[in-house]
């Protein structure tokens, strides 16, 4: 089959020219025992791929990456319970053994197994199913590899969709959306008239806006630095759209919501966009971080906010989702038009365009593309 594989992480960009992901034939071996063969339809292009790229997240070479995909169930391994053949499926990025401790207190993002073989680049079962043209196995991005024709993957890292939905925008639901909308209705929990302050309007950030909008939160702030995505988060229900480079971001929402945000939700992945969120929630409010730092930056507050301003910071990964409860839910919400994540998604492209996709990413000029497989 096709697929994108990384050799070495912190290529330079722009990687049209440097070309971080070589387009090759890989193999993929049958699926083993509780795992599936999916031909994907559609992968999305996430900023999470990225960091593995330019060695900010820092993974297991060489890696066929991909972790945001939807396709189509086309071989089944022994003792498969939960999928069959012909099933249509979306891809999670956590595996979720179903036992461990996380697993058993509802908090399946936390799987201690799923964590362990998302590390070490293997299957949930510990197995590697790839390897290229000259017999070197290949690493498992998250579980999921989703940048190939087949994804070979644990029954435990697909959910079965609508056979109707497109793949393209099925694909989304797999990342940006359990993640963005997870990290306001799940992490947060917020309730209507409560308000929030989205920092980063990437897909995961965007995801999020529509889920607050979703749960009528009010003031509904888009913080960002790029005018086409926080026209796009006007559109898409913002209440005040704030240029992150124009003057101090924390009291410009803190003038929009009142006073703070009740939940201030960061998804850029930077210490002091986290910071500023911080500080642009109210006095009893809620910091979310989503977005993933690089693992040497750290985040420092006034202690004593946390208890003489009742303050809370929480992380959130995978929009703490129990995927087979919230994939049907957030389709259901979108077939109903109640979060149009549709508008996510602004270019869809062949595998070989892949690189040229990844500079739109870091260039602020895309929010979702997909490439698309036929
Ligand atoms: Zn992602
Ligand atoms: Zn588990």
């Amino acid at each position: 089959m096709r697929a994108a594989v990384l050799r070495t992480m912190g290529a330079p960009a722009p990687y049209a020219d440097s070309r971080p992901l070589a387009i090759e034939t890989v193999v993929a071996r049958p699926p083993g025992p509780g795992e599936v063969r999916v031909r994907v339809r559609a992968a999305g292009l996430c900023h999470s791929d990225l960091s593995v790229i330019d060695g900010s997240r820092p993974r297991p070479m060489p890696m066929l990456l991909g972790h945001e995909a939807a396709g189509e169930v086309v071989e089944a391994g022994d003792g498969v319970s939960t999928l069959r053949v012909g099933d249509y499926v979306v891809f999670s990025f956590v595996p979720m053994c179903g036992h461990c401790g996380p697993c058993a207190c509802g908090r399946p993002v936390l799987c201690e197994p799923g964590a362990a073989a998302n590390a070490r680049g293997t299957l949930l079962g510990g197995a590697m199913r790839l390897h290229d043209a000259g017999g070197t196995p290949l690493h498992h991005h998250l579980g999921v590899s989703g940048f190939a024709e087949y994804a070979v993957v644990s029954e435990h890292s697909a959910m079965r969709i609508d056979a109707d939905l497109p793949p393209k925008i099925a694909a989304l639901f797999g990342c940006a959306v359990m993640t963005g909308v997870g990290a306001v209705v799940n992490t947060a929990g917020v309730r209507p008239g409560e308000s929030v302050a989205v920092f980063g309007l990437g897909g995961v950030g965007l995801s999020a806006l529509l889920g607050a909008a979703a749960s009528s939160a009010w003031p509904l702030v888009a913080v960002d630095v790029v005018q086409t995505k926080l026209a796009l988060a006007r559109e898409l229900g913002a209440s005040h759209c704030i240029d992150a480079r124009e003057g101090d971001v924390a009291e410009r929402v803190r003038e929009a919501t009142g006073g703070g945000a009740d939940y201030s939700i960061e998804t850029a992945g930077h210490a002091q966009v986290l910071a500023n969120a911080y500080a642009a929630t109210r006095r009893g409010g809620t910091t979310i971080s989503v977005g993933l730092p690089a693992p040497d930056r750290m985040f420092s507050v006034p202690a004593v906010s946390l208890v003489a301003e009742e303050r809370t910071v929480k992380g959130s990964y995978m929009g703490s989702a129990v995927p087979r409860r919230d994939i049907p839910r957030y389709v259901a919400l979108y077939r109903a038009g109640r979060l149009p994540v549709d508008r996510l998604l602004t270019h869809t492209l062949a595998l070989d365009g892949i690189n040229a996709g990844f500079d739109r990413l870091a260039g602020g000029e895309a929010i979702r593309q997909v490439v698309l497989f036929d």
